[in-house]
């Protein structure tokens, strides 16, 4: 199918604090469209629209499109552009994703993501979008290409922590492409990259979610430090110990599977 890639027109200031940087290029917006790798009758959610680059060759595909913007500037430019839009005043960190699944009629199927994310925000949405997870199919999203380095990175590299556990063990991320500063309008100060996040038929592992996360991040909160020593005072509150072979070993040395055996060692005992 031919998509629409003319940029919606809008001499919308960008506002930083709003992590505005309009995407222009014409490539990365049909890869970006592509890679969600959905049916045209798929429920799918933009985080971010802002002028519409994402959101007008979304809205030729999808029929059932909402999208989910903060700058009330950007509302009114897509309202004129793109009239019979469903777009709502909503910041993407109050939005109740179970309800937006039951509403689009997402079903067990789960809903479809999309968004150029604002940075400064990455990390939060990105922990959303991991508790949103049963109520999700896939997500394609637009971050800085240094955190899209670290929700794929491999144990034992500079990159790994706690981004990478949790996105690993939860959900199947992959780094689809880079996009230089110059596809944005401003362009931003970094290289950006795209990642698919997957959802559907993962094999939860058997971990209380809140005490891997409390593990995970106490451990790689002191990254340089074995684990005997950052778990420390942790493992006084609990009933369990660090496994023997764990004790002097440093926290990204441990697979997203290891650290669901060592939390369970430590509560479980
Ligand atoms: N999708 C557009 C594009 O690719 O050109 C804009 C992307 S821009 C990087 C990020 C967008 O997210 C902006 O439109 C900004 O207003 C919006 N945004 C910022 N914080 C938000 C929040 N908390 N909830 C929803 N949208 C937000």
């Amino acid at each position: 199918m031919l998509l629409d890639l003319r940029p919606v027109t809008s001499d919308l200031r960008p506002k930083k604090s709003l992590g505005q940087h309009f995407l222009h290029d014409r490539h990365a917006i049909a890869r970006i469209v592509a890679a969600l790798d959905a049916e045209p009758d798929d429920p799918v959610v933009e985080i971010g629209p802002g002028t519409g680059a994402l959101t007008k060759p979304l809205a030729d595909r999808f029929a059932r499109l909402v999208a989910l913007e903060v700058d009330e500037r950007a509302i009114e430019v897509l309202q004129a552009e793109l009239p019979g839009l469903d777009v709502r005043h909503t910041d993407v960190l109050d939005a109740d994703w179970a309800a937006l699944a039951a509403e689009l009629r997402a079903g067990e199927h789960g809903l479809t993501v999309v968004g150029n994310l604002p940075y400064y925000i990455t990390s939060p949405i990105l922990f959303a979008l991991l508790g949103a997870r049963r109520h999700l199919r896939r997500a394609v999203v637009m971050m800085q290409k240094e955190v899209a380095e670290r929700l794929v990175a491999e144990p034992g590299t500079k990159a790994y922590g706690i981004l990478s556990v949790q996105l690993q063990l939860w959900a199947r991320p992959s780094y689809l492409f880079t996009v230089k500063p110059g596809a944005f309008s401003p362009p931003p100060k970094v290289d950006s990259a795209v990642v698919a996040l997957d959802f559907s038929d993962i094999e939860e592992p058997d971990v209380d979610e809140d005490r891997l996360r409390n593990v995970v991040r106490t451990a790689f909160g002191q990254r340089r430090k074995m684990l005997r020593s950052s778990l420390k005072a942790l493992a006084k509150q609990v009933p369990g110990a660090i496994p023997e072979a764990m004790q002097t070993l440093r926290p990204e040395a441990l697979t997203p599977t290891e650290f669901v055996k060592l939390t369970q060692a430590l509560f479980d005992g």
